[in-house]
């Protein structure tokens, strides 16, 4: 059956009330052919949502969920942002909630699928509390001689400078590379210290990273204030797990890229995300715990952006990387499913 006359079927057939009641909404009673009820698509509480039986059309009176999607506000609209499914999904999903033959062969519509991702992009935008900053003349207090372990790394320091790195001769964060944390808006937030060596067992015996007491590291994509106009220009961002995978990359040319500080996502980087592209390629290490991690933050993000994997090779970074082949990468990023077939035991081991 052709989609378009099967979606015409359902519409005739769907009782709304009983549909309203099978995707949780609650609080539901009928007056005048409209019925009210706590809004489901949002998860409301007071009675904040309509149904006009006559007309086949919701309202949210409270955050006007749905309404710049750009699609009729029918209980197909309704379905696919409760359920979160494309159109067709949520036509075959209708037919058989009504108890109708829904042996259909459907096209996808990308175009829906994309203004949805779209509106459930406007959706999380949230505004964050303000991150407290530091005083800049804290960054006085280290050093810009940096250390043989760093000018082996980066012969060329253009890349250090931009970055403000700097390196802590004593204190409390002695022999520490020192990275000042800022967010998007160039605000100072945090520094990082991160020990100048790579020798295992120095690394073990103290910590790897020092952090300033006031800062999170959850609420800040690192690098997003250089970023974010590469971003806005190519219309991709390129997320990693930390600061120099991100200051390298601009040093090969990559330079929308930013860092979550960790193989991890979290909400407010989520968010951060998606204020600024609906475009995301994924990173991080080619070893079991980036590929891991790389896998988790595609579940998190998949709702709202498109996202892509680098295919990093194995016991490789994006630090670790030659030129040539981050562009090869970068340039033929691969698809999810690509990924999960190819990395399946990676994903799913337990350590
Ligand atoms: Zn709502």
């Amino acid at each position: 059956m052709d989609l378009r006359i099967l979606k015409e079927k359902v519409k005739e057939a769907v009782d709304p009330v009983r549909l309203l009641e099978h995707i949780g909404a609650t609080n539901v009673n009928i007056k005048n052919d409209v019925v009210r009820c706590a809004c489901p698509i949002h998860k409301g509480r007071k009675q904040n949502f309509s149904f006009d039986i006559q007309k086949g059309i919701f309202s949210c009176f409270s955050r006007h969920c749905g309404e710049e999607v750009g699609l009729p506000r029918d209980v197909f609209l309704l379905v696919m942002l409760v359920k979160n499914m494309n159109f067709p999904q949520s036509v075959e999903y209708l037919a058989k909630f009504s108890g109708i033959d829904s042996n259909v062969e459907y096209t996808k519509q990308d175009d829906d699928e994309y203004k949805i991702k779209q509106w459930l992009r406007t959706q999380k935008k949230l505004d964050g509390d303000d991150i407290p900053s530091l005083d800049e003349s804290i960054l006085n207090m280290f050093s810009r001689e940096y250390p043989p372990y760093l000018l082996n790394r980066y012969s060329d320091t253009s890349i250090l400078n931009l970055f403000e790195v700097r390196y802590a001769t004593s204190g409390h964060f002695a022999n520490r590379i020192i990275v000042p944390i800022r967010d998007e808006d160039g605000r100072l937030v945090g520094l990082s210290g991160r020990l100048a060596t790579d020798n295992k067992f120095e690394l073990r015996r103290k910590h790897k990273y020092l952090h300033t007491a006031n800062f999170s590291s959850g609420a800040v994509l690192y690098g997003l204030n250089h970023a974010k106009t590469f971003i806005e220009r190519d219309g991709i961002m390129v997320l990693s797990e930390g600061f120099f995978d991100v200051m390298s990359s601009f040093q090969k040319g990559i330079c929308n890229i930013c860092a979550t500080m960790g193989a991890t996502i979290l909400p407010e980087q989520i968010n951060l995300v998606i204020k600024h592209t609906s475009t995301v390629y994924l990173a991080y290490d080619g070893d079991i715990a980036g590929r891991k991690g790389a896998w988790k933050i595609y579940k998190r993000l998949k709702d709202y952006c498109d996202v892509f994997f680098l295919d990093i090779p194995k016991g490789e970074d994006v630090d670790s990387l030659d030129v040539e082949t981050y562009w090869d990468l970068y340039l033929s990023p691969m698809k999810a499913y690509e990924f999960e077939k190819k990395y399946h035991k990676e994903i799913i081991s337990k350590n």
